[in-house]
């Protein structure tokens, strides 16, 4: 059925042409999609429309399909490389109004109605009388744009944007103007999450390597066959996380040769491994029940996943696998002290920590957080940075994900040597009982760590997940004991403005957490207390900024009023003493209830420099919180402190 809706789109020269695929007819899945929520419906809408891509490409063409995928995830390479779409909405608004010939007043004025920059693009397209139709776009053209918008920079940058938005925007039809602009703001939103693309990629290449063989499964076998394809793809993806080395791999392999051809590599970053939160220690022993852990310090500082490429280079990638090498040169200088003889390429994980330079103590993020992120000059560096190393994911040409955690530790601890003050390995104990997790957990603290990461030490559980968030890693941390449970982090997505002596600057922010599936914000609380006036302007000058007209049409907003709409950029790291329903606020509405869940007396930690909006906490993590809270309600009463 999906397929046929597809083919409803003015196709020339129908389906199996060497031809590029007409942008409208990507703007008419978009639009199918964006009309349905079942997980299902998107796929097979996606699949048919790769599908459609793979037959119309030339012999040996893999850009098409490349640059489909990428138009779906709504991204130009893979993420390391910093080239990203996020154009301010001034921008596009001058854009659109030069284009369609509207003032800038009536398209401010439509936006704060529609509070959809893409709708008011499209609505001002399709009220404007034209002479003669537009020649029709296709994925190439709008891709190389794109592309060349998120890479032009330096003065003169923002009006040859303009000039490149101006004349893309006179080229569409129909709804090709309404998703262009959401991919030039940075979201498509139209709940199309990038694991949906990544099954659909799989189906399409089944489908495309059956016609290619002319060959028909039954539905039976058939249906095996796409969810192998679809568990092979994504296995490939979070070892290899890039859609330039695995589509033209999986083009020219099939699925059956991808494994072979893309496996983890040095130079690529992958998706962290992450931990879940636990409350008390008794917690952790029910988990790990049997089985055998170990438990390390969590340090205070910030992810590291350093490579060494066969070329002898050397980077750090950042949590978000941003390069970090610039920002470290420091450790770039270090790095080379650690490395033993023997060992050639590697990847190993890492948390980079400031250290006092004269007693070696750890010092808390902030420290490290004050540093700058580019240009960094050795001389000018007052922090110094320990690495503590605690996983080894890449060896000397092999990839040791799918070996043991206790094997891929000895492994780390054989090839690499600690250096003082630059580089050690996570303290770690093979603590068992309650007293003594609590003892090497108050131990830790007193070390300047956040408490303690416990980890399954063998068989396929203690893997190492790329990208994964799962019990086989714990985190304790000392604020859990305390009854708070885990911190939040969230998206600052409106301000109040302050009262008294304070009407200069916002007084309490809205803030939101987000759902990655349907990819929106969801309100969740209002915070105003417990800063100091230091912080709120500090807060101002970063916020004051990111005030747009109206609310983004993804931000579910409830019944939240703010005085200022932000962009969703700034993460800052809550705490709180308690969750609730409310009829106002929609974090993880649907999920225990009708009723969204707020937070109670919500305080500012810390703001999260190395978080992106979409790395803040999701609503099923908030969920499980209240649901958790709600448990040790009727069980009478929070646990005992460690029990
Ligand atoms: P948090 O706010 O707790 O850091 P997070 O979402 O950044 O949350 P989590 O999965 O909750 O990440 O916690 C794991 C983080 O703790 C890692 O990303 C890493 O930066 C840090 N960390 C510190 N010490 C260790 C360790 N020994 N093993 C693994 N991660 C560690």
């Amino acid at each position: 059925a999906a397929l046929l809706k597809i083919e409803e789109v003015d196709l020339p020269n129908g389906w199996n042409v060497a031809e590029p695929v007409p942008y409208a007819a990507l703007a008419k899945v978009f639009s199918l999609i964006e009309a349905t929520t079942k997980r299902i419906e998107k796929t097979s809408l996606l699949t048919s429309f790769l599908l459609l891509v793979i037959r119309r490409r030339a012999e040996g063409d893999t850009q098409s399909l490349l640059q489909a995928v990428y138009l779906c995830i709504n991204r130009l390479c893979p993420d390391y490389m910093g080239i990203e779409l996020g154009i301010g909405e001034s921008l596009l608004v001058k854009a659109i109004s030069e284009s369609t010939g509207r003032s800038l007043a009536t398209v401010k004025a439509e936006l704060k109605k529609e509070g959809d920059l893409g709708l008011v693009a499209m609505n001002s397209k399709n009220s404007q009388k034209t002479l003669f139709k537009p020649k029709p776009l296709t994925l190439p053209t709008v891709f190389k744009n794109l592309k060349e918008i998120a890479m032009s920079s330096g003065h003169s940058s923002q009006n040859k944007k303009v000039s490149i938005i101006t004349k893309l925007l006179a080229s569409c039809q129909g709804q090709e103007a309404k998703y262009i602009v959401r991919s030039l703001e940075g979201k498509l939103r139209i709940g199309n999450a990038e694991r949906t693309v990544l099954v659909a990629l799989a189906h399409a290449a089944v489908l495309a390597e059956q016609e290619s063989a002319n060959k028909r499964l039954n539905t039976e076998k058939l249906a095996a066959r796409l969810e192998e394809a679809a568990g092979i793809i994504k296995q490939v993806y979070s070892e290899l996380p890039n859609y330039d080395l695995v589509i033209p791999a999986l083009l020219n392999a099939g699925i059956d040769g991808l494994k072979e051809k893309c496996k983890l590599s040095p130079g690529v970053p992958l998706k962290p491994m992450l931990a879940k939160p636990t409350k008390a220690i008794g917690e952790v022993l029910d988990k790990f029940e049997g089985k055998k852990f170990t438990c390390e310090y969590k340090y205070d500082g910030e992810r590291a996943q350093v490579h060494k490429l066969a070329d002898g280079t050397i980077a750090v990638f950042s949590r978000n696998s941003e390069d970090m090498s610039k920002k470290y040169p420091d450790l770039m200088e270090q790095l080379p002290r650690c490395v033993k003889e023997g060992t050639e390429t590697f990847v190993f994980d890492a948390e980079a920590v400031a250290i006092d330079k004269d007693t070696a103590k750890l010092l808390p993020f902030q420290e490290l957080s004050r540093r700058k992120r580019k240009d960094v000059k050795v001389e000018d560096i007052k922090v110094r940075v320990c690495l503590f190393a605690f996983d080894l994911l890449y060896l000397n040409g092999e990839p040791l994900l799918q070996k043991d955690f206790a094997e891929r530790r000895a492994l780390l601890q054989e090839h690499f040597q600690p250096v003082e003050h630059e580089f050690q390995f996570a303290k770690a104990s093979d603590a068992e009982t309650v007293d003594e997790i609590q003892t090497f957990l108050e131990e830790s603290v007193k070390d300047g760590c956040e408490g303690l990461m416990v980890k399954m030490l063998e068989g396929e559980f203690s893997h190492y997940q790329p990208s994964r968030r799962t019990v086989n890693w714990l985190k304790l941390k000392k604020d859990y004991l305390a009854g708070v449970g885990d911190s939040l982090d969230l998206v600052v997505v409106g301000g109040y403005y302050g009262k008294g002596k304070r009407t200069n600057v916002y007084g309490a922010f809205l803030l939101a957490c987000y759902d990655a599936d349907a990819e929106e914000y969801q309100t969740i609380c209002k915070i105003g207390t417990g800063f100091s006036d230091e912080a709120l302007q500090a807060h101002y000058e970063t916020l004051k900024p990111l005030e747009v007209h109206a609310p983004r049409g993804d931000i579910k907003i409830g019944g939240a009023k703010p005085d200022v709409w932000f962009e969703p950029k700034v993460v800052w790291e809550v705490l709180t003493a308690d969750l609730s329903l409310s009829p106002i606020y929609t974090a993880a509405q649907g999920l225990v209830e009708e009723r969204g869940i707020s937070l109670r007396f919500p305080r500012f930690i810390k703001v999260r420099e190395d978080k992106e909006a979409d790395d803040a906490t999701g609503p099923e993590q908030i969920a499980e919180m209240y649901q958790r809270q709600a448990l040790a309600q009727t069980k009478g009463g929070k646990k005992s402190k460690g029990g």
